[in-house]
């Protein structure tokens, strides 16, 4: 296959979401595959419906998911500017040519003629409410001449009126439309900005786009486009529709409602957001890939294995549910497959950010034991923040096992205490047999014992697997936290 371009092209008009980082991983996919280029170009032309850091947060999150463009507005590249309201000539000029090809005109309209117009179509109860055409009848010299004096005007396409339009989506095949049914679009506004279906058609013939990947929200207006493209001669690129996301219960479509509960239930369909959730790029990745794409759904893969596998003859128009239940799946997988060094890495922001003083050395030692249990990254602090505390805060009931009163377990906590007192260090090889034999000895059983000693030195009921982690504790403060909760027994 030639090196496909590939172009992710969102608005800045809200937070980049799934969905846009589904576009953008098979866009990455598709590139890098066929030795291409993945581009990222800013379609800000709606200007009322602008968000500041709205452009910011969309080269974060491919950044953080590793999608880093190859081209954009903040990389550069050949076929710059990439942003849109940094093109405008360029969209005037391509809506003059049409002009003068005789597939565009301009109109005088008001915007209050066309309410009126719209309002007496709905009365009629026609099939398709349509600009009802009054200036394309404008001659064309007429109509120069108007544009000239200064006359207010925007720039509509001239759609076919008769036939059909067959347009050619890669997953859906043919999709026939009557022309009848296609409104004379605006290309051009009257304040010289383009439309979206003049600009990204323009967009994508100049940066030598070679398939347009984007989601099913387009299918209406996809006839238009073609038409569009076809009037200027141009070559068409691989259209190719996404499948929509569905809620989770898989009724209806995604939703902002969704999103606002995802959040509440400690999800998030937002980039940005996940990387505080404890979530890792390559989980994310694994999980949106399957979203779209016919592969088995339990298969893991790196970028590396996907970029491996990708064909666009493999993604499906079947709508996809969101289901974080998933997500958590891939996130566990995907961090159990890290080395213990990147994962410590990982990590270690998260102690940090809970106050806690993390020696890298200790660090590695522990990471091995909790990273069978970690969904999320930030579970290191549920499972492995006592190794970083001078003291632990057990539960004193906790420390009371089943079976015994408090008395008793103070007198198991001090036998305990005497053994691990005795060893040089508390290496797992050193007091495992010891305490064993004591078990054995005292007739108790090993829950009721190791539950003791594991309140005690952990502060928690469920840790990592004990004598690794009295060994990696160290015998100083184990014995510390012994003491203590000898004396929380005893005051019981
Ligand atoms: N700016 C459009 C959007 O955000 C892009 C659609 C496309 O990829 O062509 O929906």
């Amino acid at each position: 296959m030639k090196p496909a371009r590939t172009r992710m092209a969102p608005s800045p008009t809200g937070r980049f979401h799934l969905g846009s980082a589904r576009t953008a991983l098979f866009d990455y996919l598709l590139a890098r595959k066929t030795g291409g280029q993945f581009i990222l170009r800013i379609e800000d032309t709606d200007q009322k419906r602008f968000v500041p850091g709205a452009e910011e947060e969309i080269i974060r999150s491919l950044d953080w998911l590793g999608l880093t463009p190859d081209e954009s507005p903040v990389h550069g590249g050949p076929y710059g500017p990439y942003r849109q309201t940094e093109r405008r000539e360029i969209y005037q000029y391509y809506a003059n040519l049409l002009v003068e090809k005789g597939h565009a005109y301009p109109c005088f309209c008001s915007p209050e003629r066309l309410e009126k117009s719209r309002q007496e179509q709905q009365a009629r109860k026609v099939e398709r409410v349509k600009y009802d055409g009054l200036c394309r009848g404008i001659d064309p010299d007429e109509a120069a001449r108007r544009v000239r004096a200064g006359e207010k005007h925007v720039i509509r396409f001239k759609m076919p009126q008769d036939g059909v339009t067959i347009a050619h989506d890669h997953l859906r095949g043919d999709i026939v439309t009557e022309n009848k049914y296609i409104d004379d679009y605006v290309l051009l506004k009257s304040d010289g900005l383009p439309t979206y279906h003049l600009a990204a058609m323009v967009d994508d013939h100049e940066m030598k786009i070679t398939h347009v990947l984007r989601g099913s929200e387009w299918l209406p207006t996809f006839p238009l486009h073609v038409n569009i493209v076809r009037a200027f001669g141009w070559e068409e690129p691989v259209w190719i529709h996404l499948s929509v996301f569905l809620k989770p219960s898989g009724k209806g479509k995604m939703s902002k409602r969704e999103a606002a509960q995802a959040i509440k239930d400690g999800y998030s369909i937002f980039v940005d957001d996940m990387k505080d959730l404890g979530y890792i790029p390559e989980g994310v990745l694994n999980w949106i890939a399957l979203m779209g794409w016919g592969v088995p759904e339990d298969d893991v893969m790196t970028l590396d294995q996907m970029i491996e596998r990708f064909s666009i003859d493999s993604l499906t128009p079947s709508p996809a549910a969101v289901n974080f239940q998933k997500l958590d799946h891939f996130n566990g997988t995907h961090i159990r497959l890290l080395t213990t060094e990147d994962l410590s890495a990982r990590i270690k922001p998260y102690f940090a950010a809970a106050g806690l003083e993390v020696r890298d050395e200790t660090l590695l030692k522990v990471t091995p034991l909790i990273r069978e249990r970690l969904v999320t990254l930030d579970d290191c602090l549920a499972f492995a923040a006592f190794f970083f505390k001078e003291d632990v805060e057990p539960n004193p009931e906790e420390l009371i096992a089943k079976g015994l009163d408090a008395k008793q377990s103070a007198e198991v906590a001090r036998r305990v205490y005497q053994i691990l007192e005795a060893q040089p260090d508390l290496s797992h090889e050193r007091c495992e047999p010891p305490l064993r034999a004591y078990v054995e000895e005292s007739g108790l059983s090993a829950n009721q014992v190791f539950g003791i000693l594991r309140v005690a030195a952990t502060g928690q009921k469920v840790s990592p697997p004990l004598f690794e982690s009295l060994e990696i504790i160290g015998k100083e403060k184990v014995l510390k936290r012994l003491q203590r909760a000898i004396e929380m027994l005893e005051r019981m």
